[in-house]
């Protein structure tokens, strides 16, 4: 290998690393996207350079062993007596287990879902060959409970799927009422906290608490998945799916001839869909919480700063007249539109779209990103915008880094500025 060569293509490489967006700092108040801590890397990184796969125990057996402590910390955390899991590429593939699960559960039924729920769920339930319903949410973009009723008493509904936390808005379905409701339907719940599950650390807890109940109602659940890859400090490559009743693991049983020889204890492959791993993963994560253990006064100590940074950025919004609140956030998303004179969909859509534009051209430039509001959406929300379309863009920052509650009169500043030139006031 020539080292001349090497030192070439990595300056080349690190320089088209540029074109990413700032992720890391404050002034990026867009998607759902930070670096991993730098325990994280730590752990990755020394796991990474044995390369170990989580497939079988022949592949690792520490890093697998770390799996099942770090999974068994996730367990714990959503207050699951038992538990059957593993860590996955990502929330997609864990909610597709979870959903694969729930089929051979309830074969012929469909799953249900809100339509806020991740697109992922659709498509997955195509992939399986399983019919959906959607199900209608309220003013809050949470899971309308009267709507669950009636779609679970047509006794087509095998599975129902609620979302602690949308990837849109952030809104909490009221778990608690799905799952009694549910239950008295004979049907399975599924909870997607992929995004907001480690926010039950905060469920009920301090100045900062959530209301309590959805997030205790997880525990009663049948399964629920989480991305450590969002909020719990990982790199890409790590979700989770934990399922409450172990026996599950029954619907993933396979032969492999070329695996499982070393030990007749249970290897993870045996139990995901999935077969190689990164065992670093699971190094990772599990460095990662004997740093920021599951307590709120732990990891839940980063999430609050997002949640104060939310709800203080909100109320920012609320008070200046360039800016509109498009809904009170209920995790760490905050969305608002520039205050249009006589506001119609059009209007708030272009306006959104040239704040979004021209934030990122300036030469102090902030990153924000936009959600698709449908037209009763936005109605509910906002009943005097004219509707002369069907949907409008509305801006979107996720404020995921404790960092950012100190930045907030910066952003502000700047977003209110990008207001007045798009809106001409
Ligand atoms: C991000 C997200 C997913 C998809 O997870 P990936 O890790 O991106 O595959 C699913 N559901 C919700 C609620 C999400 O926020």
């Amino acid at each position: 290998m020539d080292l001349d060569v090497l030192g070439d293509r990595l300056a080349e490489l690190t320089d088209r690393l540029t074109g990413n967006y700032p992720f890391f700092h404050p002034r990026y108040a867009g998607q759902m996207l930070k670096p991993p801590h730098p325990v994280a890397v730590v752990g990755y990184l020394a796991a990474m350079l044995i390369n170990p796969n989580n497939h079988a125990l022949d592949g690792g057996p520490p890093t697998a062993e770390m799996e099942r402590e770090a999974v068994a910390e996730l367990a714990g955390m959503f207050g699951f007596d038992t538990h059957l899991g593993h860590l996955t590429s990502g929330g997609t593939i864990a909610n597709l287990e979870a959903l694969f699960v729930a089929r051979e559960i309830h074969p012929g039924k469909a799953v249900a879902f809100s339509a806020e729920s991740h697109y992922t769920h659709a498509r997955m339930c195509h992939l399986l060959g399983v019919a959906t319903r959607s199900v209608a949410t309220d003013r809050f973009g949470r899971m309308d409970p009267a709507a669950l009723n009636a779609a679970l008493a047509t006794g087509e509904i095998g599975t129902v799927v609620v979302t602690a936390g949308t990837t849109g808005l952030g809104a909490i379905d009221p778990v608690d009422e799905a799952v009694a409701t549910a239950r008295e339907h004979g049907v399975r719940v599924h909870v997607d906290a992929a995004y907001g599950g480690f926010y039950t650390l905060l469920a009920g807890a301090g100045a900062e608490g959530l209301a309590p109940e959805p997030w205790h109602a997880i525990a009663e659940c049948d399964s629920v998945v989480v991305d450590p890859h969002k909020h719990g400090l990982q790199p890409y490559g790590c979700g989770a799916v934990l399922f409450r009743d172990p026996s599950v693991g029954r619907f993933y049983r396979h032969d492999s001839p070329y695996t499982y020889f070393t030990s007749d204890e249970l290897h993870l492959g045996e139990i995901s869909l999935e077969c190689s791993r990164a065992g670093a993963a699971a190094a990772a994560l599990w460095l990662t919480q004997q740093l920021f253990p599951l307590t709120p006064q732990g990891l839940g100590a980063v999430l609050s700063a997002n949640l104060r940074a939310a709800r203080g950025w909100a109320e920012r919004v609320s008070a200046a007249p360039e800016l509109t609140l498009y809904q009170r956030p209920q995790l760490d998303i905050v969305t608002y539109f520039p205050t249009v004179e006589h506001p119609t969909m059009a209007g708030i859509d272009a306006a959104s779209a040239a704040v979004l534009k021209a934030g990122m051209a300036e030469e102090d430039p902030v990153f924000l990103s936009t959600l698709t509001a449908g037209r009763s959406d936005m109605l509910e929300r906002h009943p005097g915008v004219g509707a002369d379309a069907d949907s409008a863009r509305v801006l979107r920052s996720v404020l995921m880094k404790p960092e950012s509650e100190h930045h907030l009169d910066w952003l502000q500043d700047r977003v209110r500025t990008l207001a007045r030139a798009a809106t001409g006031s």
